[in-house]
């Protein structure tokens, strides 16, 4: 598995992933990171590492 699908996804209470961007949610890790990549272009990723880190 990626290392990155660990830093984009947000894992809820109730053991979702969560993707950071539209709050999609997903069982795994896994599932948030090819949501990503589907529907979400890579310039939107990168806003929201930005935003993550600061
Ligand atoms: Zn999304």
């Amino acid at each position: 598995m990626p290392a990155m699908s660990n830093q984009l996804s947000v894992k809820s209470a109730e053991g979702h992933h969560t993707c950071p961007l539209c709050g999609e949610t997903g069982e795994s890790a896994n599932d948030v990171y090819v949501h990503l990549q589907l529907n979400h272009r890579k310039s939107e990723l990168s806003e929201a590492l930005v935003d993550a880190a600061e």
